[in-house]
């Protein structure tokens, strides 16, 4: 297979190959490239976007699974994202000062997510977290801990990152948190308390440390795990009344995807802060929390800068809440509020593609697992069906999802490497079709 992707590459790429070279010298990382995981010798490299396609460097036309990692749930250049940035762009970039479309977008977001009272905002998931985090501990001064789940994302920063990525310590049942990179300071991952999603033991985990705990974070639905865990979140959300401990929902991937109002709104479970992103704006760099005033409400000045330092969490961004990504962002969410159709469209074209990507392995007779739901899915080749994210972690064949991937790409297909993918709503029948065709004929060429 390597020979064969090195042909290709080197036939069909080589501007992006090219690109690739030139982009060793000046540019250490970024999302797509070469992170420390999966440095990739078969790069791509995008000229532009249209709908459900991608156009790289090379002129090669890719179905696009990646979905910018989630934010373009229209597709690309989709209309109603462009004119709103277009529109925005001539009068300049209005950020730092107040102006309404920041306002109409709180006053959106708080309507979508039921129970939530007020809004922050920031510039990316990342920031939305830390946000929350931040808040939660200014709730909760003298808890020590922030609970997570082992395997969950939640952006880049020291604390969310602890124990979310390739390396798990400890019981399954109990696992020991552990830096996310180099880089982290070990006191940061002390004060992080990972339990493992959907276990017994993460409740009694909480029970026991409750005074100790800041807030509960946690992916309500794992993106890519193809289904919500409706009485393990309603535990959850039982339990943290219960003992007053915050419980915050990362919506930075299901917000305004698996539905406009999230996974809670799918599992009437309601959380006290929510965390959102990608689709929120529209296409550019956007993030928010929202959630329950007894939490936001910590972020507020209250006119005094001296009670402020006292009692207030500072809340940052240069850019939170910048002109052109509120009026992106809000342009996309009234779309999506007024043609709910389309999230019964990408239910049906989930389906679809679950039951052919699902037969296509079983013909084989491949072990194959695959997750899909609400437009979002996961493929890994494993001998054990896992329960939790140690045994898929543990069990899976990285390599072979790496093959895939970058023999997609020869059947005219971009899936992101060792990285769930996602659908918009520009994905046609047709395009689905062919990327059924196309995964068919690359398990056919693993295979041999
Ligand atoms: N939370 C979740 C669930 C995510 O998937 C991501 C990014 O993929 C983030 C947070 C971080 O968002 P961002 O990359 O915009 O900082």
């Amino acid at each position: 297979i390597r020979d064969y992707l090195d042909a290709w590459y080197s036939q069909n790429c080589p501007n992006a190959l090219a690109l690739r070279q030139r982009a060793k010298g000046s540019l250490v990382a970024s999302t797509h490239l070469d992170r420390y995981f999966f440095p990739s010798n078969y790069p791509v490299f995008v000229e532009h976007g249209a709908g459900a396609r991608i156009i790289d460097v090379d002129g090669n036309s890719l179905i696009d699974l990646s979905c910018g990692y989630g934010p373009n749930i229209l597709g690309y250049g989709n209309r109603v994202a462009v004119e709103a940035q277009q529109k925005t762009a001539e009068t300049t970039n209005i950020n730092a000062l107040g102006h309404a479309l920041e306002v109409d977008l709180a006053e959106t977001l708080v309507e979508a997510f039921p129970g939530s009272d007020l809004a922050v905002m920031s510039n990316s998931g990342t920031e939305s977290v830390i946000h929350a985090l931040r808040l939660c501990r200014t709730y909760r001064p003298r808890a020590r801990y922030v609970v997570k789940c082992e395997g969950h994302y939640h952006g880049f920063s020291d604390q969310a990152m602890v124990s979310s990525w390739f390396r798990v310590k400890g019981e399954t049942a109990d696992p020991e948190p552990v830096a996310g990179c180099q880089g982290t300071p070990q006191d940061v991952v002390d004060n992080t308390r990972v339990v493992q999603f959907n276990h017994p033991r993460s409740l009694e985990v909480i029970r026991e440390n409750a005074a100790d705990i800041a807030c509960v974070l946690l992916e309500p639905m794992q993106a890519g795990s193809g289904k919500i865990e409706v009485n393990y979140l309603k535990q959850l959300r039982e339990l943290c009344t219960e003992l007053d401990i915050p419980l915050v929902f990362d919506e930075v991937v299901t917000g305004f995807r698996v539905a406009y109002g999230g996974v809670q709104t799918l599992a009437g479970v309601v959380p006290d802060v929510t965390c959102l992103g990608k689709i929120m704006g529209g296409g550019l760099p956007a993030g928010a929390i929202v959630g329950k005033s007894h939490i936001l409400e910590l972020g507020r000045t209250t006119g005094d800068p001296f009670r402020d330092y006292e009692e207030r969490a500072f809340l940052g961004g240069t850019m939170s809440g910048n002109y052109q990504s509120c009026a992106a962002g809000l342009a996309v969410l009234r779309h999506l509020k007024a043609n709910p159709a389309i999230y019964q469209g990408l239910t049906d074209k989930t389906a679809y593609l679950r039951d052919r990507l699902t037969a296509a392995a079983a013909v084989r007779g491949l072990n194959m697992n695959l997750k899909a739901g609400y437009s979002m899915f996961s493929v890994s080749f494993t001998h054990k069906m896992p329960k939790h994210f140690r045994e898929a972690l543990q069990g899976a064949n990285f390599k072979a999802t790496l093959a895939l991937a970058y023999l997609m790409r020869s059947r005219g297909v971009y899936m992101p490497e060792l990285h769930g993918f996602l659908i918009s709503d520009a994905h046609s029948m047709d395009d689905l079709a062919h990327v059924a065709d196309a995964f068919e004929s690359c398990l056919d060429q693993m295979d041999g």
